[in-house]
């Protein structure tokens, strides 16, 4: 029995894992669960899967989750970052499925690893933003680190995993990380000035949180992606190309120097990549109906629109400096939240990170401390781009 973790239970990752564990009472257990503040979600999921805990940011969300638990789950409710770290380091648990969104995730993502966790990795700005520090961390801890991003996890389906076919890492000629162009796909950069947080949302294949969504609209999420491949699998950015491939039934493909591309593909339902996790080296039912290639009838792929979506360029540059990337997804997350409260235009997510890339003073994010800085100090500088755009009467 794998005694699981979930981090961001009430979110979208979180619901579709729970969905694939509660399909599995004989292998997986939901033993601990933890959601930010969204406490009638979470008592909702209580008295579904009975955890042992649910931890709560706060004091006071905790609190409202135990008087709406009420003494009818066997759960003990506690809060804040600590104990969400004590219990993911605690014999008690096997798995842990990192699935906050945001940098917030770090430290309780990164302390899964040192513990040696099998760990699924969700939460892409993590691995993003302290990329050396997290890899270094999985390897000295031996922690089983598993990529639940469907591209990484498509990689990962296509690339040898056995120690002894492990030279054949050098025969991949370039991974094609794909990507479905998001809802605006082929539209002009000018035509994006006006789109609201709604059409930004408005995802065409796949069902998503609001932060991702909107960064599946700018490309960011693709920029991030292409460094979360670098970090997992050892690449450099010029050994990545992304393909748009709008139907998202291609999750990624591998291009060996002999000509084969090997490539994994499904619907677009993150219980697949998830399923996979939990259960590699086997396979469980996900829940997810079988790919009908028929119907699907055509696959397409083209070359990203860099111009109408600079993000994706800007990840391309960003990636070569150290700490870049750290910052650009610090920058990226301020402008998607004065995106979605309405501060500032579409248009200017990519000005933002370009600012912010421009006026923060980079750092080798070593340590813990000096990526937490770098965040904090490209988050300072990020505010102050979105202050001059808004108050520069652009919304
Ligand atoms: P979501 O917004 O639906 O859920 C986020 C979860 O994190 C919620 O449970 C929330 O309570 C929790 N949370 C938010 N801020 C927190 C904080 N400061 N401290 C503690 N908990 C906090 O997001 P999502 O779409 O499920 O995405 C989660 C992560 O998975 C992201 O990093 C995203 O990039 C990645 N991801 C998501 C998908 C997808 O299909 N949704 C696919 C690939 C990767
Ligand atoms: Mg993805």
């Amino acid at each position: 029995m794998q005694q699981v973790m979930v981090f961001g239970a009430t979110g979208s990752i979180g619901a579709s894992t729970l969905d694939v564990i509660k399909r599995h009472p004989e292998q997986f257990r939901a033993h601990t669960l933890t959601a930010n503040r969204s406490v009638d979600a979470m008592v909702q999921l209580c008295l579904e899967h009975e955890p042992e805990f649910a931890v709560m940011s706060d004091e006071s969300a905790a609190e409202a989750l135990r008087q709406g638990v009420d003494g009818r789950a066997p759960t003990t409710v506690l809060a804040g970052e600590s104990a969400m770290i004590e219990l993911a380091q605690s014999e008690a648990i096997d798995t842990v499925m990192a699935a906050i969104v945001g940098f917030a995730g770090l430290p309780a993502t990164l302390a899964a690893a040192a513990a040696g966790k099998r760990l699924l990795l969700a939460n892409k700005e993590a691995l993003v933003g302290a990329g050396a520090l997290f890899m270094r961390t999985v390897k000295e801890s031996g922690a089983l680190l598993l990529p639940v991003d469907s591209e990484h996890n498509a990689m990962f389906q296509c690339l040898p995993t056995d120690a002894k076919a492990r030279p054949i890492m050098d025969r991949v000629e370039k991974i094609l990380l794909t990507a479905s162009g998001g809802p605006f796909r082929g539209r002009s950069r000018q035509s994006l000035q006006t789109v609201t947080p709604d059409e930004a949302c408005a995802h065409p294949n796949w069902d998503m949180g609001r932060k991702i969504s909107v960064d599946s609209a700018t490309l960011v999420n693709k920029g991030l992606e292409l460094a979360e491949a670098c970090w997992l699998f050892d690449r450099k950015p010029e050994e990545i190309e992304v393909v748009v491939h709008p139907q998202s039934i291609v999750h990624s493909m591998i291009r060996y120097i002999d000509g084969s591309v090997l490539a994994q593909m499904g619907q677009p339902d993150m219980r697949t990549p998830i399923a996979y996790s939990l259960s590699w080296p086997n396979r469980i039912d996900a829940g997810v109906s079988p790919l009908d290639m028929v119907a699907v009838g055509r696959l397409d792929f083209e070359a990203p629109d860099l111009d109408a979506f600079p993000c994706l360029r800007l990840a391309y540059e960003s990636i070569k400096v150290a700490g870049g990337m750290c910052v650009y997804s610090a920058a990226n997350e301020i402008a998607v939240d004065a995106f979605l409260g309405e501060r500032i235009r579409f248009t200017d997510i990519d000005r933002v990170i370009q600012a912010t890339l421009e006026s923060t003073t980079l750092l080798e994010p070593k340590d813990i401390a000096t990526v937490i800085a770098l965040d904090q100090s490209a988050r300072q500088h990020a505010a102050e781009a979105v202050a001059s755009m808004s108050s520069n009467g652009r919304t």
